[in-house]
């Protein structure tokens, strides 16, 4: 799924504890492998390398496609902790630091998964299985338009189910 979702998932289980950032944090990050789990959208990367089969080996191929591609995946990161920060801590009155843990909690999966592809080890090597395991086998790719707007559906509904 997209950061923006993880961020914003992450960001409102977290508020559930909120005197423990460090379990905010793992709740966050547990939270990644669940929403991966449902078929969903990506939108696309084109520096990311995939080969369905061998999928440990995928790759991002740091090139002239990466800058760009860097631009989209900070802006959807600086966007999913934003609404979080706008929807949790404005008008829900969570703290800024709880918040902040919970979303970086949500995305931190992701990048990890980055940090492996450039640095193929343990424990690392072990996360990124994890990741491919629990991520849906089958998405929605070819239907953005339901995608984006189930992705919405789920902040959506996680914001009113938790928080309202
Ligand atoms: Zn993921």
């Amino acid at each position: 799924m997209i950061l923006t979702t993880h961020a914003a998932v992450g960001a409102t289980l977290a508020t559930l504890v909120p005197s423990n950032p460090i379990l905010g944090f793992a709740i966050g990050f547990g939270s990644h492998f669940i929403l991966d789990g449902i078929p969903h959208w990506d939108y696309k990367l084109k520096s990311s390398k995939r080969n369905k089969q061998k999928p440990l080996t995928n790759d991002i191929i740091i090139g002239k496609d990466f800058y760009n591609d860097l631009m989209k995946i900070g802006f959807d990161a600086i966007f999913g902790l934003t609404l979080s920060l706008l929807v949790l801590g404005t008008a829900q009155h969570q703290s800024i630091l709880i918040i902040t843990c919970g979303a970086l909690g949500g995305m931190a999966p992701d990048f990890l998964q980055f940090v492996y592809f450039k640095w193929r080890h343990e424990p690392l090597t072990s996360l990124q299985k994890f990741h491919i395991w629990m991520h849906a086998k089958t998405g929605l790719n070819d239907r953005p338009l339901l995608g984006i707007f189930s992705q919405i559906a789920i902040i959506a509904i996680v914001f009113v189910l938790f928080k309202v």
